[in-house]
């Protein structure tokens, strides 16, 4: 592999950097704690370097995520359509973080196409949309684009400037998107930064409470009802599922990113290696999808759901009702199990 932080893109970077009056910072849809943190961890960066930076998600961050420093500052298309547009438009430079395809966005995605800023891509999935990148900092053996921003940092000798206000969101985003430093994609390298994250004032324990210690007792009763009633176990295809649809999330009255972990919770399960979450919103269906070892769910969603993701993580959609989201998931999963038998055993 190239080096994904050579000097020329570093270069390059620094012009961008140089000739940029206003910067804006972007990331896909649905956030989550890599996407909100690696857009955190930029902003107070680059706000430490005097930089004219706003960052603009597509959509609300889950509330699990509003104790991060700066969160309340970041403008979103669905609650400020008017000043995104005109931020975007209007922008020098804009960074498109954790994700690989403007199509990641949503309705952000004709803007981004259209803004005449450059555009820097820093991101950890595969696959990514080289044409749309006026700079492209990808790679896929980083777990997250967090440790990505930090060795950006890193490679722009700046090291010195990450403090608590830095570090924190990006040691969120370790933290999200390895499981707690449990997916294979932790890395040594991993370790090495968190290690000196630590050194610069992160406090690990309490980032760990802010994430995880601070669920409603509906978002309990929810889960518990779950996998209580809504629990499918496929034995012969060591493959859990589990669907909830609109009416069941608003009796629990649950808020977006309550029902995030359950695909987690349903994988945890001794001899399931795949597991898969049906959630019903609005007139789609989102497909979140998890695996062990080396099953490729990424493929099978990108087959057949319109998504993608890592090969232990992905999503997708279906438009339609959910039981024929459903149908569709158990008419094509033989296929699947048997073209990957190995990987099931
Ligand atoms: P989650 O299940 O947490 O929503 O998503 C897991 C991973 O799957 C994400 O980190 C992202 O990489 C990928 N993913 C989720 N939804 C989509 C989608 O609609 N399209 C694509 N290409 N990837 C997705
Ligand atoms: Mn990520």
């Amino acid at each position: 592999m190239t080096n994904t932080f050579s000097e020329e893109k570093i270069t390059q970077l620094d012009q961008f950097l140089a000739n940029a009056k206003s910067i804006v910072i972007t990331a896909h849809k649905s956030p989550d704690g890599d996407s909100v943190g690696c857009s955190l961890a930029l902003y107070h960066y680059l706000k430490k370097l005097n930089k004219n930076v706003v960052v603009c998600h597509p959509d609300i961050a889950p509330s699990f995520l509003f104790w991060l420093d700066g969160s309340k500052d970041i403008l979103t298309l669905e609650n400020h359509p008017v000043e995104v547009k005109s931020l975007i438009a209007n922008a020098d430079l804009i960074f498109c973080l954790d994700y690989n395809h403007p199509n990641r966005t949503g309705r952000m995605e004709d803007l981004l196409v259209a803004a005449k800023g450059k555009k820097v891509i820093v991101d950890h999935h595969r696959d990514p949309d080289t044409a749309f990148a006026d700079l492209l900092f990808s790679d896929t053996s980083i777990c997250s684009t967090c440790q990505m921003i930090y060795q950006l940092i890193e490679a722009r000798n700046d090291l010195r400037t990450i403090d608590a206000q830095i570090g924190t969101p990006i040691y969120c985003g370790i933290v999200t998107d390895t499981g707690s430093f449990r997916f294979s994609s932790t890395s040594s390298r991993t370790h090495e930064i968190v290690a000196d994250l630590l050194k610069r004032g992160v406090k690990n324990a309490e980032v760990h409470e802010s994430l995880f210690d601070s669920n409603s007792l509906n978002k309990l009763k929810m889960v518990s009802y779950a996998l209580l009633e809504k629990l499918v176990i496929l034995e012969n295809y060591k493959i859990a599922y589990v669907w909830l649809t609109a009416e069941e999330e608003k009796r629990f009255d649950i808020v977006k990113g309550d029902s995030e972990g359950l695909v987690n919770q349903i994988l945890a399960i001794d001899g399931i290696k795949m597991s898969v979450f049906f959630k019903e919103s609005d007139q789609i269906i989102k497909i979140s999808f998890r695996s062990k070892g080396v099953i490729p769910v990424n493929l099978f969603c990108k087959e057949h759901f319109e998504g993608g993701g890592h090969l232990n993580a992905a999503g997708g959609k279906y438009v339609g009702n959910i039981q024929d989201a459903i149908k569709k998931f158990v008419t094509n999963l033989p296929k699947f199990v048997e073209d990957n038998k190995a990987l099931f055993e």
